[in-house]
């Protein structure tokens, strides 16, 4: 899954957001520590194969990122939505 674009915006309260193929991440995610900006990234990405968060996103999620609860927890503790 590669992105056609990145883009690093004022995303408002969400931390990331994924369109047609374009990844766009908050300017603030520079400021989570490297776990949790993994777990932003991942996240979108998965969101390239999958852009509802149903079953099949979080199947696909917890495949390469095991912990992914954890990190969700982690990060909704400094606010926003991971979108
Ligand atoms: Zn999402």
């Amino acid at each position: 899954m590669v992105p056609r674009r990145i883009e690093v915006r004022d995303l408002g309260y969400r931390w990331g957001s994924c369109s047609r193929g374009v990844v766009y991440f908050h300017w603030r995610v520079m400021q989570l520590s490297p776990w949790l900006v993994e777990h932003v990234v991942a996240h979108e990405v998965a969101h390239l194969r999958e852009k509802q968060h149903g079953p099949t996103f979080w199947r696909l999620l917890k495949r390469v990122m095991p912990d992914c609860e954890n990190r969700r927890n982690a990060v909704a503790a400094f606010g926003g939505r991971d979108a």
